[in-house]
């Protein structure tokens, strides 16, 4: 019996008789997952229906072209068969960044990735599987590449991975992930021996905004306050709804005198809203912050930089409201 292998190759060769050109061609066509076959030189010799309804190109357009590359990207870049027929394997690492763990052997390759489908017109994450053909010499003499859409799956578990670290009302981070993010930093913070800056963010007299506004208002108000923090971060640090009124903000390899300069900015932009308050009209919304730097060592942990944190935060609260504070051995 002839192995799928076999016919493929020869469906390739031009010696291939019209009968078997016939059988292979249909088999490929019939798949409902997407295939398409490069020669030798990379040229495209077979790109089945699933693919065409994938890609949104017909192969006509695409057989006996190396076109195939731009139906899935907009910029210049390899597809997975491409790398096999080349001799690249080595630099799948690079094209592809998440590859199936355990590459299958045999010169194959696997790996997925979001493809920007120009012609079809919306993104898709594919998984692709690319498969070389040898002659009896060893030689490659053809890739297979299969397509998996696995685009409604990453969606699903992208929605899921927000649901476990976004809170739902500012879709600012949730205190888990600022925890898990805290953890991480310290131990960075640890390795590089580089200070890291803690900021806490609290709402002066929410309770009374909420007594006036009702709790929709004051969620209203949240959000805007979520949004003004947010817009003051670098591409690094975390902001995060800590809980309640209460806002987080993370600053990696931020010295005291850096994290106070960013507290005193969220400051001001908060004001800038000028969120009126109908209990005291002449009084807008603002917040308190207290800032706390450590420079992590093992003989403490990231709890004490919130505990610091907090400490001058309270202070804040005290000193009237509307102000940062940061440690009392800094403030001195
Ligand atoms: P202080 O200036 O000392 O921080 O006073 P405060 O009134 O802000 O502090 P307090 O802890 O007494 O009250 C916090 C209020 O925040 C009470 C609670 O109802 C409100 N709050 C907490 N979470 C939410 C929320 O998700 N939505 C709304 N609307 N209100 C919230
Ligand atoms: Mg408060
Ligand atoms: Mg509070």
């Amino acid at each position: 019996m002839t192995s799928p292998t076999t016919m493929v190759s020869r469906l390739i060769e031009s010696t291939a008789s019209p009968q078997e050109r016939g059988f292979a061609g249909q088999l490929m066509e019939m798949l409902a997952i997407p295939v398409f076959v490069l020669d030798s030189d990379a040229r495209v010799v077979i790109w089945n229906h699933a693919c065409e309804r994938l890609t949104g190109a017909s192969a006509g357009e695409i057989l006996g072209t190396g076109e195939h590359r731009r139906m899935f990207y907009e910029e210049p870049r390899p597809t997975l068969a491409d790398l096999v027929i080349q001799n690249r394997a080595d630099e799948v690492r690079h094209i592809y960044p998440r590859q199936v763990p355990g590459q299958p052997a045999g010169g194959s390759l696997s790996a997925e990735s979001w493809c920007d489908m120009p012609r079809a017109g919306r993104r898709r994450y594919l998984a692709a599987d690319a498969c070389p053909i040898f002659d009896e010499l060893g030689r490659i003499t053809a890739v297979v590449e299969t397509l998996r859409d696995l685009t409604d799956e990453k969606m699903a578990q992208i929605a899921l991975e927000q649901l476990a670290t976004r809170d739902g009302l500012t879709g600012l981070a949730n205190r888990r992930c600022f925890d898990d993010t805290l953890r991480a930093e310290w131990a960075r913070a640890l390795r590089q021996q580089q200070p890291l800056s803690l900021l806490m963010v609290d709402v002066d007299n929410f309770k009374a905004y909420n007594d006036a506004h009702g709790h929709l208002g004051g969620d209203e108000c949240l959000k805007r306050i979520a949004t003004a923090v947010a817009s003051e971060m670098r591409a690094n640090d975390l902001v995060a709804r800590y809980g309640g009124e209460e806002f987080a903000v993370i600053l990696p390899n931020q010295s005291l005198k850096g994290a106070a300069i960013v507290a005193e900015r969220i400051r001001c932009r908060v004001e800038q809203l000028q969120v009126p308050n109908l209990l005291a009209p002449m009084q807008h919304v603002t917040v308190s912050i207290g800032a706390a730097t450590a420079i992590a060592s093992k003989d403490t942990d990231a709890s004490q930089l919130v505990a610091i944190a907090d400490a001058a935060l309270y202070r804040a609260k005290h000193m009237g409201r509307n102000r940062i504070s940061l440690p009392i051995s800094e403030a001195a």
